[in-house]
């Protein structure tokens, strides 16, 4: 038996009605025990089109003898009987059932009869409307990949001063979408003060001294001490971590080591973020981007600014930042509790920046 926990929500026609139906659909579906519901609670609408109406959101916890994807099949059938339309992306919607937790278990982009599924929920750890009602029926309940509880979860974006933290390799488009997030939300915002001291070969031999200027910069403006107690959030479009993480690629073990050593002190003087975005930009996209950086053409993010002049060809940078990509996705996406690392992870694909930017502030958007 699994311990499920799932998400609802409404926002057209009867929504009481559509959400107290679908639950009691759910309790007499062979295999599927209801062991708590939620209250609902009206709330506001975060992305897809503009002037939706409002919606009531809650959540129930299950205990099921089906698999994970045959439970996204109930839900499906559930969503269908009472008239759910899929047209359009975060559109208005009769019922909507989300897999939130499914014990422990960690799917990515599970392809099963063409149904792709993702668990945990990929964007419930900045959703107030999805934790709230979470944590008023399961508040011990772990997320497995930050490690936090569901009330640790909802504690971590009810910061009063949230800071966020918009992670990516050089040329994913971390300064644009931190400054569009800014904007949007009328954040401080906090560049990165140096260039990431990477290379894309894997040298092993990196000389010291760039990295820990690096660190001293970066760390110096997140500062706790220094830190603004003032109403607004912030928006930094680096994270600490990338720099080790980076360093771990390109220095030699006894450099690696003293890095370390400096980081560890960087780290405990700064504040963490709450809230990461982390872009991730294709293979494909990443090439464009440096092709249009080596010939100087306009639409190339600025690599110089992000990564320093590299002295690479352009197939080398590429397969560089694919491979620290990787290293970065993997570090920050299975949790870094208690150390450098946010409690809230959301992944946002980096290839069409304009749809990068809608998703990235709706995260934001949703923690409110
Ligand atoms: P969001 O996922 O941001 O809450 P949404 O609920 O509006 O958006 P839908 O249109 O309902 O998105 O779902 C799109 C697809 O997401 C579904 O067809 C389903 O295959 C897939 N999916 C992946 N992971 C999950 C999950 N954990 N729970 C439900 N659906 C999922
Ligand atoms: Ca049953
Ligand atoms: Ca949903
Ligand atoms: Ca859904």
């Amino acid at each position: 038996m699994a311990c499920c926990l799932i998400g609802c929500g409404s926002n057209q026609g009867a929504r009481r009605e559509q959400l107290d139906r679908a639950i009691e659909l759910l309790g007499v579906m062979p295999g599927i025990t209801l062991r708590a519901v939620s209250r609902h609670r009206e709330t506001r609408p975060i992305g897809g089109p503009p002037d939706q109406a409002p919606f009531l959101n809650g959540a129930c916890l299950v205990e099921t003898e089906l698999g994970p994807h045959e439970l996204l099949g109930v839900l499906a059938a559930v969503e269908n009987t009472l008239h759910r339309d899929r047209t359009e992306r975060w559109g208005p919607r009769t019922l909507d059932l989300d897999i939130l937790l499914y014990d422990q278990l960690v799917l990515e982009d599970s392809l099963v009869a063409g149904a792709a599924l993702t668990i945990p929920h990929p964007r419930m750890t900045t959703r107030r409307f999805v934790l709230e009602p979470a944590v008023e029926i399961a508040p011990d309940l772990r997320h497995p990949l930050s490690g936090g509880s569901l009330r640790e979860l909802l504690d971590n974006i009810s910061h009063p001063h949230l800071h966020v933290a918009v992670v990516g390799v050089p040329g994913a488009g971390a300064v644009e979408v931190a400054g569009a997030i800014a904007d949007a939300t009328l954040a401080r915002l906090v560049h990165a003060p140096r260039a990431l001291p990477w290379k894309p070969s894997r040298s092993g031999v990196a000389a010291t001294e760039p990295w820990s200027d690096a660190l001293s910069a970066c760390a110096a403006a997140l500062e706790t001490a220094s830190w603004p107690n003032d109403p607004h959030d912030t928006v930094t479009d680096y994270w600490l971590g990338t720099l080790l993480v980076a360093a771990e690629d390109a220095l030699a073990p006894s450099a690696l080591e003293r890095f370390q050593a400096d980081y560890g002190a960087a780290s405990a003087s700064t504040v963490a973020p709450h809230v990461a975005i982390l872009l991730r930009a294709s293979p494909e996209a990443l090439a464009e981007r440096v092709a249009f950086h080596a010939a100087g053409r306009k639409e190339a993010p600025n690599l110089d600014a992000e990564l320093g002049s590299t002295g690479s060809t352009g197939s080398d940078l590429t397969a560089g930042l694919v491979r620290l990509q990787e290293q970065l996705l993997a570090r920050l996406r299975c949790g870094t509790r208690g150390g450098d690392g946010p409690l809230a992870v959301v992944v946002v694909g980096a290839d069409d920046l304009g749809r990068a930017i809608d998703e990235a502030i709706a995260a934001v958007e949703a923690t409110g």
